[in-house]
């Protein structure tokens, strides 16, 4: 469910035709509706409540960490899971209350956690013994007792992508299940730490529930044990992961997935942090981009857009699937012919599709990657002196730039030329 659609043979975002937002923006651009953030948002919180869960809804923001989206989520209610300070910053500025914020990630540097401590969030997860000692050593120079969790590692097979599943013993994420016990001792005798609870994430793009199921009763496991050993196990952060449909992707429906929660972990009086990240704003964005040249190849056809790689990162780093299609509509009898569509990027992996088939589309034309709102933007770069793809917020009729597109003497200016050249 999204708010894109065809009115009148002009694909819109809420009410407002994306060529219009072309238009006034230039291509290319990534454009989200907040009626589909907020819908998304809405049937992930109703399903937990509607399962009896005590949950509270940390939007992992590495997944699109644009303020105007961070925002749009903390006035409904989100905190916010953040992996680095520039994270934890923008989830300040979004106006995330610092109690809702949860800090994960492997590496986190001793500035970043003092910054998360003076901060006083509400969690750390703590992914090694290294970080724990490091963490210890900064909240007792404070005098603060840190609360956090062990993010552990339940050595499941997520079933994903190689290069998105995080819980397994060979994934650099998290903490060994066989030590974890031992660990938790550990943090119990440290100053400076107070541990609340456990944290596990084992992978992202998840479709189906089983995976999420056996992490779960591995966690139950150990709140038992923990329990058992005098340990106030009262919160479980389960991490985010939930898919979404790109192609023909059925993943389980967030009332499925709470069920699952409420079946494994939901006797135990714990409080259930989740930390849904693509769920939340994956089909919520498009990237629209205008077509330079139709290229005859001699043996295929190409589609050159003004997108490229750097603009929208997936195909290239996972083969990604995105539906395309052109932002005027088809006639239902349009001829569908394969062609390739690619980027101007020096690179053979700059290829968005192969052979796909599409209606006919010409130079110029806008054409739009539909489920782009994840990992989307948030992994744009400017390689090739691409300019840093804009970000623009649909609401109803109306629209603002939530991140304007820099000049290139705003980029230019970056670099900086030493004075023996
Ligand atoms: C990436 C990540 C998430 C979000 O994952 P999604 O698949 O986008 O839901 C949540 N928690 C942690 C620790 C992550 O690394």
């Amino acid at each position: 469910m999204n708010h894109f659609d065809y009115v009148n043979g002009q694909l819109q975002a809420e009410q407002v035709p994306v060529a219009e937002i072309a238009a006034q923006v230039g291509t290319p651009f990534y454009c989200y509706s907040t009626a589909t953030l907020v819908r998304h948002y809405t049937v992930f919180t109703q399903a937990l409540a509607e399962a009896g869960l005590d949950a509270q809804v940390c939007f992992a923001l590495k997944a699109n960490p644009n303020v105007a989206v961070v925002r749009t989520f903390a006035q409904l209610g989100a905190g916010a899971d953040v992996v680095s300070e520039g994270e934890l910053r923008r989830a300040l500025a979004a106006g995330v209350p610092v109690d809702r914020i949860v800090f994960s990630g492997v590496g986190k540097t001793e500035a970043e956690l003092t910054f998360a401590v003076a901060k006083g969030i509400m969690q750390i997860n703590v992914e090694s013994e290294p970080e724990l000692e490091a963490l210890s050593k900064i909240a007792a120079a404070r005098g603060i007792r840190m609360p956090i969790a062990l993010r552990v590692n339940p050595d499941v097979d997520a079933g994903t992508h190689a290069k998105i599943t995080t819980g397994k013993k060979e994934n650099k994420f998290g903490i060994e299940w066989t030590r974890a016990h031992e660990v938790y001792n550990k943090a119990r005798a440290l100053p400076g730490i107070e541990v609340v609870g456990i944290a596990c994430h084992i992978g992202s793009q998840l479709t189906d529930v089983e995976p999420f199921r056996q992490a779960f009763l591995r966690v139950r496991d150990l709140v038992a044990m923990l329990r058992a050993d005098g340990f106030d196990i009262r919160r479980l952060d389960l991490g985010g992961g939930l898919g979404i449909p790109y192609e023909s992707e059925e993943p389980p429906h967030p009332a499925v997935y709470a069920k699952a929660i409420k079946d494994t972990l939901g006797d135990l009086g714990c409080k259930i942090v989740l930390e849904p990240g693509r769920l939340l704003v994956g089909n919520a964005g498009i990237l629209v981009s205008r077509v330079v040249y139709v290229k005859e190849g001699a043996t295929r056809t190409f589609l050159i857009a003004d997108a490229a790689m750097n603009d929208l990162m997936r195909p290239a780093l996972y083969e990604a699937h995105h539906t395309i299609e052109p932002v005027i509509e088809p006639a239902k009898d349009a001829p569908r012919l394969p062609v390739d569509v690619v980027g101007p990027v020096c690179e053979t992996g700059d290829t968005f599709a192969k052979q796909r088939s599409l209606p006919p589309i010409k130079a110029g034309d806008l054409i739009v990657f539909r489920t782009a709102g994840a990992y989307g933007a948030a992994m744009s770069s400017t390689y090739n002196t691409r300019p840093l793809v804009p970000e623009v917020l649909v609401k109803d009729d109306s629209f603002a730039v939530v991140r304007a597109r820099p000049s290139f003497d705003d980029m230019l200016a970056l670099d900086s030329v030493p004075d023996w050249l």
